[in-house]
């Protein structure tokens, strides 16, 4: 039997910044595009953060032109809960197969009605737009901003034997009967935007995030400080009482070492710059001090790194950090770092401290696909003129503007695949 398939121009893998940006850009120069997403909802690691740098706005100035955009764009095709199982093919043309998990929810469920039976559904999981550092109801809308506004029913997290009572309770807004499928597209390009994972801290042993709540990412501090985070804003320590006088940034956890990542992650310096304004600016009486081997503020960044030195609570070690401690007892943490300049292994006690993790590009089925289309540490290459074109941090780390900017390249470039395979 003939395999079905469904032929688009472009495939887009990933909708945030970078995919939506790509899909964008394809899709307005006349070109039909598929754009899947294995979340709920657009925008990827953005829609998380709590504000850019260096103008320290929110997420929602870039998101929601693009999201106002993929709405008014009929050649735009999205699939969310979508994730690329196989590709076969080549440039001009591929043929990509994904898999669809449904939201378990009825098409004509309205919203109000799918609020109230979320409302009443007791059980909860970690919430993964907030990292875990809160509980979500197992049917959930994803955040209160997120495209498409729709609620989802996460039927793993269920226990078994509450499904069919729960189907028959709310035959209405659920429908547990939905059954993932497979589709398999063919398209002429494809545009790989998958996104990033954050470095996972709990393989950094000896910098304390395993066993310590006042221990967090530079990611969670994000969602701590985001008004529509799990504190609605309020910077403390997840689950602790406890008052934050003084914090500690340990930048390159993770990154720059051959243990963990060899490269260097672009910009968790300024991500740490730019969360250490956020505190400063809501914490007035708090310290924060920044532990780094170098500070790596690129172009025109240099001026935000001088303007933020200013603050006269703000302090620069350097030297990298060995370890992250409590003594028995105790409510602070000790920050133990070697300080390269005086020579000498240091101290200090803090009461919260920030990773600064780096990024690990999502580029696993690529390396299944081709991994000759990966360089040593995983990242799309951009020195190959036919293939998987990478975009985002694919390709390497950097900045939203940086994403964007190469997004609309690897449009460019799609458009050329499809141009030359007439
Ligand atoms: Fe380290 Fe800064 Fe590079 Fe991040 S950007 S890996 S913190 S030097």
């Amino acid at each position: 039997m003939e395999k079905k398939t469904i032929a688009t121009d472009v495939l887009v893998v990933g909708a945030g910044i970078s995919g939506l940006s790509a899909a964008l850009e394809t899709a307005e120069t006349g070109f039909n595009v598929t754009l899947i997403e294995k979340n709920p909802f657009i925008g990827g690691r953005v829609a998380q953060l709590n504000q850019y740098f260096p103008k320290l706005c929110p997420p929602t100035c870039g998101l929601e032109i693009n999201t106002k955009r993929l709405k008014e764009n009929p050649r735009i095709t999205l699939y969310t809960l979508t994730e690329v199982e196989s590709i076969k093919g080549e440039p001009g043309n591929y043929e990509v197969t994904v898999k669809i998990t449904p939201r378990y929810i009825r098409d004509e469920a309205p919203e109000d009605l799918c609020e109230k039976v979320a409302s009443e559904i007791e059980f909860t999981k970690d919430d993964d737009f907030n990292y875990g550092l809160n509980k979500s109801k197992i049917m959930y809308m994803p955040y209160n901003n997120a495209f498409p506004m729709k609620y989802v029913f996460d039927k793993s997290a269920c226990p078994a034997d509450k499904l069919d009572e729960l189907g028959e309770k709310f035959t209405d807004c659920l429908d547990l009967a939905q059954k993932p499928e497979t589709k398999v597209f063919t398209a002429k390009s494809v545009i790989w935007a998958a996104g990033w994972d954050p470095y996972d801290a709990n393989k950094l042993e000896l910098l304390g995030y395993k066993n310590n709540p006042d221990v967090i990412t530079n990611v969670e501090l994000e969602r701590l400080a985001a008004p529509n985070g799990p504190t609605e804003g309020k910077i403390q320590v997840p689950g602790m009482d406890k008052e934050i006088k003084s914090v500690a940034f340990v930048q390159c956890a993770g990154s720059r070492d051959e243990n963990h990542l060899e490269y260097c992650s672009s910009i968790c310096c300024l991500a740490s710059l730019k969360q250490a304004r956020y505190i400063r600016e809501q914490l007035p009486e708090a310290e924060v001090h920044i532990f780094y081997i170098d500070i790596r503020s690129y172009g025109i960044f240099e001026d935000f790194y001088n303007d933020t030195k200013e603050d006269e609570k703000l302090f620069f070690h350097r030297g990298k950090v060995a370890k992250v401690f409590k003594e028995h007892g105790s409510d602070k943490l000790t920050v133990e770092a070697e300080d390269t300049i005086a020579g000498e292994l240091n101290q200090l006690d803090v009461d919260l401290v920030v990773l600064a993790t780096g990024m690990k590009p999502r580029t696993q089925k690529i390396a299944e696909f081709n991994p000759e289309l990966l360089d040593r540490c995983g990242f799309v290459r951009t020195d190959i003129k036919d293939g998987i074109i990478g975009c985002g941090v694919c390709t390497r780390p950097k900045d939203v503007a940086g994403v964007v900017q190469e997004s609309t390249g690897a449009a460019m470039k799609a458009i050329h695949i499809i141009k030359r395979s007439k």
